[in-house]
């Protein structure tokens, strides 16, 4: 059936109504006192459609912390810079353990499982650091985005990127293990540099369902008529999303969704529904998982009702 984004805009609409409550049951991150700040109440959801409409619904041109959901801007970039070379320095299996966990690294000698877990994401920023000052790779990422966004506003949050350092032991010992076992072509510090910067990122959901549109498309962007990275590419960074991008829910976001999504502690969360367009859902509130709670359960309703699903016959 022909898409009316009219309709769905109803939807959204009807699902905003009925999750409301709930927008004080997460827990708004509050490791870093930026992010802690941020109010509960905030709210956006945007569909973004292969023809360029939308569907939208709340603050969708606030923007928030995007967080790891930089994560797949970042391995699409890593890929196109080297390709396939990276799995050598990263798997591309779940985790089964919190995103910012050392045990496996240790078990498995310096390869993380995937490259949305911190430890697969800071092997990520090293890659595209290599050769390059720290300024320049930040700015690669930024500029990455605004371009698929096609939006010249999108920057990073200085401040949310300087907390991160100040907080990040967990990261700088992932770094350093990552280093000690030769995972690691830069310096810890100016790895981290650059991945804190990419997590600090701050876009709209506006943004970051026009920036994401491309993996919905085969990777192309239907819109401007670019390619992005080929369709094989595409379908595989859908696979790791689907796979790992939900933390340590993934599974249970898998049987509830069916959609490939990225979600950030910021929370975001990105959908890809292949074919029919992105969603992107942002409420502070987290569950203790790390994922957004209201975004879940908008994601899971709106999926209900339109058969978003890429287990369905569609
Ligand atoms: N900056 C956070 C960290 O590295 C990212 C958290 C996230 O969104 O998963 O700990």
């Amino acid at each position: 059936a022909a898409i009316d984004p009219a309709a769905i805009k109803v939807i959204l609409g009807e699902i905003a109504e009925e999750t409301l409550a709930l927008r004080r049951v997460g827990k708004v991150a509050s490791y870093i006192p930026e992010l802690a700040g941020v109010d509960p109440e905030g709210f956006a959801v945007s569909v973004a459609f292969l023809d360029g409409r939308t569907a939208e619904v709340g603050a969708v041109g606030e923007t928030f912390s995007i967080q790891s959901i930089s994560k797949v801007f970042n391995l699409t970039l890593a890929l196109g810079k080297i390709g396939d070379v990276l799995w050598r320095r990263v798997g591309r299996e779940p985790s089964g353990n919190a995103f910012n966990s050392i045990v496996q690294l240790e078990q498995e000698q310096g390869i993380p499982r995937n490259p949305f877990i911190n430890a697969g994401a800071i092997v990520v920023s090293d890659v595209l650091l290599a050769g390059h000052e720290p300024k320049e790779t930040i700015a690669e990422t930024v500029t990455f985005l605004r371009f698929l966004a096609g939006d010249e506003s999108i920057v990073v949050d200085k401040a949310v990127a300087q907390s991160e350092k100040a907080t990040g032991n967990r990261n700088f010992a992932l770094a350093y293990f990552l280093k000690a076992h030769g995972n690691l072509v830069e310096t810890p510090d100016r790895v981290l540099g650059v991945y804190f910067h990419q997590c600090a990122i701050a876009m709209s959901c506006r943004q970051l369902a026009r920036a994401c549109l491309f993996l919905a498309a085969d990777g192309r962007d239907p819109v401007g008529g670019r390619r992005i990275v080929s369709a094989q590419r595409a379908r595989r960074i859908n696979a790791l999303m689907m796979t790992s991008g939900m933390y340590d829910a993934s599974g249970d976001f898998a049987y509830r969704i069916g959609l490939p999504a990225k979600s950030g502690v910021g929370g975001g969360i990105v959908a890809v529904v292949p074919g029919v367009g992105t969603v992107a859902v942002w409420s502070p509130g987290l569950d203790a998982t790390g994922n957004s709670l209201v975004g879940s359960l908008v994601l899971e309703k709106l999926v209900q009702r339109t058969g978003w699903t890429v287990f369905g016959g569609r």
